[in-house]
């Protein structure tokens, strides 16, 4: 068990397409390593996800876990930790809504992103089992921003309005809380 260091927006293996892991490394004790390594880093950090790329490790695994009750988008339901291989979204409604993002991987900044409003995620439990569910409003966008790290991709590139990336400090003093609500 161990913290690992995340790696911040510039490393290239944030910017690689992670490889899907097979049967076999799935039921290996060096992803059960791995996954330990993960959670504690997450807990350390203070984030409420983190993909394997942002420990350097390119593969399509990522834990999230959400503690929930009241936030500024209003009562959010929690998401105990749950590790997610391959995961895959689909939209069930692609009707976009905004949120402040931010990323362990990008540290000190805030920037608003609009996404699907509604997704179901299908993913491997860590015996492969199969599993589903769906997801609305913040966790949707929690689950879509999580899984564009196994594609190499950050929030930032979502952005359509630089202007709305901002520093964490600024955002406190003149970000928009009314539209992060949407
Ligand atoms: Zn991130």
């Amino acid at each position: 068990m161990a913290v690992r260091e995340i790696l911040r927006m510039g490393h290239p293996i944030l910017r690689q397409r992670a490889r899907a892991l097979t049967a076999a490394e799935i039921g290996d004790s060096k992803l059960s390593a791995l996954i330990e390594d993960m959670v504690d880093t997450l807990a350390d950090s203070g984030g409420i996800g983190l993909a394997a790329p942002q420990i350097g490790i390119p593969l399509r695994l990522a834990i999230i876990r959400i503690p929930g009750g009241p936030s500024r988008y209003g009562e959010i339901e929690e998401v105990p930790l749950t590790i997610y291989v391959n995961p895959e979204i689909e939209v069930l409604d692609g009707s976009e809504q905004g949120f402040w993002e931010g990323c362990l991987s990008v540290p000190g900044l805030r920037g608003y992103v609009e996404r699907p409003r509604g997704i179901r995620v299908r993913w491997l439990d860590t015996s492969g089992q199969p599993q589903a569910a769906a997801y609305q409003g913040f966790l949707a966008t929690v689950f879509q921003h999580e899984f564009d790290h196994l594609d190499g991709r950050l929030y930032i590139d979502r952005l359509k309005d630089t202007s709305k990336l901002m520093f964490e400090e600024e955002f406190a003093r003149f970000g928009d809380p009314v539209e992060a609500i949407d």
